[in-house]
């Protein structure tokens, strides 16, 4: 096994992985702000925190993974307040969508999801403490953060600060990515907008003090790992190590990683340029989950993503490549015994794996490591060299590549039932075809060719393509 080796945003540098207690990791992760669907874009980002956790849980670390609803927001509360209802009403449908976009693209479930209403108190505990600590000031309603004060302000994103106006404030979650000014820790209420009585006043808390609060309180003051997207590098992250480390004194993340950012056909995704996509969107025009998985997963994280209807395509293709060496392994029937070299060239492959993934989350070397070998036995078998004795072990390290890339079994169909599209009843299951080929397989074994060419038939149909190989066994493909 290889070091693992992480590009930390606070050094700037790729740095040996070791977390701060041996064989456990305490990670937090950005989580979508609900105030609608997620687009893609959105799941690049959480795509890639689902390698690396998948990564890190293989090679035996025990994780300790936060995953936050962002439910407190000004669009949230806005939004919520022009159509009358709360914000767990408003939010309610937006977070079921986004617990079934996860389970339809296989990110795990962390080991807590939490919710920032979940947690004002200890967001209000934060705060009292870096009042307690003079980081804050008081200014209509509002307690905003005194970025003057705090020394290292900017180590993260390497923001220049020499343009900061003292006392500049700035009320909005989000807002323009190049100045540094003081941001609000707590709002003053709007008229009709939602608020909580708290002892430091009526109000809500601001979008990054959310983050620094739970982080802290489901994981420590100093934690592993800290995941989002680049955008969140400025302001959002190192507004949460001003807030964090002025009320603890210690440091609030050790590696920091960040995604950058996937386009579409080369360009910033937006709604008014007509290339805007939810994960709906996509299968609506019946891509499938393990496709944009796939897709999103296959190009390391910290170079952009350029998104392509082709790169979708050939996605789709690489999935079913795999699957159907799976499917030979399970089966062919292979000559008894080893074939000269094959177990080394197996081991190699999942040593070029492990290796493409402590690299900073290589993946596109892990990748490469896993179908050089597919090829390569796929050849094997072609000519009847491989062996029996071979097929555990390859089974084995599909099995391992698939405990990070999740895209092995045929369960697409399902899940996009599960989300309500008619996939159809002509979408053959793995077993249905495998059941049809079987009983095309005995057909021509008794020498009923008429059963057989109706097997093929049918097969042909639903969008099947076989091809019969020397050995005598049947190799299929989807069309
Ligand atoms: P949000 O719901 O806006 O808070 O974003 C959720 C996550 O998606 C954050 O980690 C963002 O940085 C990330 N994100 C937003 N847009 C993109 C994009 N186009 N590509 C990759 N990640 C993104
Ligand atoms: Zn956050």
């Amino acid at each position: 096994m290889h070091e693992i080796r992480v590009h930390n945003t606070l050094s700037g540098k790729v740095e040996p992985f070791v977390p701060l207690k041996a064989g456990v990791v305490h990670m937090y992760t950005c989580g979508p702000t609900v105030y609608d669907f997620a687009h893609i874009g959105n799941f690049r980002t959480f795509v890639f925190q689902d390698i690396l956790r998948r990564f890190l849980r293989l090679r035996g670390f025990k994780l300790t993974h936060v995953m936050n609803l962002t439910d407190v927001d000004d669009r949230i509360i806005a939004n919520a307040a022009a159509a009358g209802v709360g914000i767990r009403e408003y939010t309610a449908k937006y977070v079921e969508a986004f617990y079934a976009d996860c389970r339809t693209l296989s990110v795990e479930s962390p080991e807590h999801w939490i919710r920032a209403t979940d947690n004002i108190d200890e967001m209000v505990a934060l705060i009292q403490k870096l009042q307690k600590k003079t980081y804050t000031y008081d200014s209509e309603g509002s307690i905003y953060y005194r970025i003057s004060k705090f020394k290292d302000y900017g180590k993260l994103s390497k923001v220049d600060l020499s343009g900061i106006q003292a006392g500049a404030r700035v009320d909005n979650d989000r807002y323009e990515k190049e100045s540094a000014r003081d941001f609000a820790l707590w709002k003053a209420p709007k008229p009709g907008e939602h608020f909580w009585e708290t002892p430091i006043g009526a109000g809500r808390p601001g979008w990054h003090i959310e983050c620094s609060a739970m982080a802290m309180k489901y994981l420590g003051e100093t934690i592993d790992i800290h995941t989002g997207g680049i955008d969140l590098a400025f302001p959002h992250h190192e507004n949460e190590i001003a807030q964090s480390e002025a009320a603890t004194g210690k440091p609030f993340v050790r590696f920091w990683m960040h995604a950058e950012h996937l386009l579409v056909e080369g360009e910033k995704m937006s709604k008014s340029l007509g290339n805007f996509f939810t994960l709906r969107d996509l299968f609506g025009k019946g891509y499938k989950p393990s496709a944009l998985r796939f897709a999103l997963a296959s190009v390391p994280y910290r170079r952009q993503l350029n998104f392509t209807f082709d790169g979708l395509q050939q996605a789709s293709s690489s999935v079913e490549r795999l699957r159907n060496f799976a499917a030979r392994l399970k089966n062919e029937k292979f000559p008894a015994g080893r074939q000269a070299g094959m177990s080394e060239r197996i081991a190699k492959a999942a040593s070029d794996f492990d290796a493409g993934l402590s690299d900073d989350l290589n993946t596109a070397q892990a990748l490469a490591a896993v179908f050089d070998f597919v090829r390569e036995a796929n050849i094997a078998m072609d000519k009847g060299e491989f062996r029996k004795d071979e097929v555990k072990p390859a089974q084995e390290f599909l099995a391992t590549f698939d405990k990070v890339f999740a895209v092995l079994e045929d369960n697409d169909a399902e899940k996009l039932q599960a989300l309500g599209y008619d996939t159809g009843s002509d979408q053959a299951s793995d077993a249905e075809i495998e059941k049809l080929v079987a009983a095309r397989q005995a057909a021509r074994q008794r020498r009923d060719f008429a059963e057989s060419d109706r097997v093929r038939k049918e097969l042909a149909e639903r969008g099947i393509l076989l091809e019969d190989t020397k050995d005598g066994s049947v190799r299929w493909k989807r069309k």
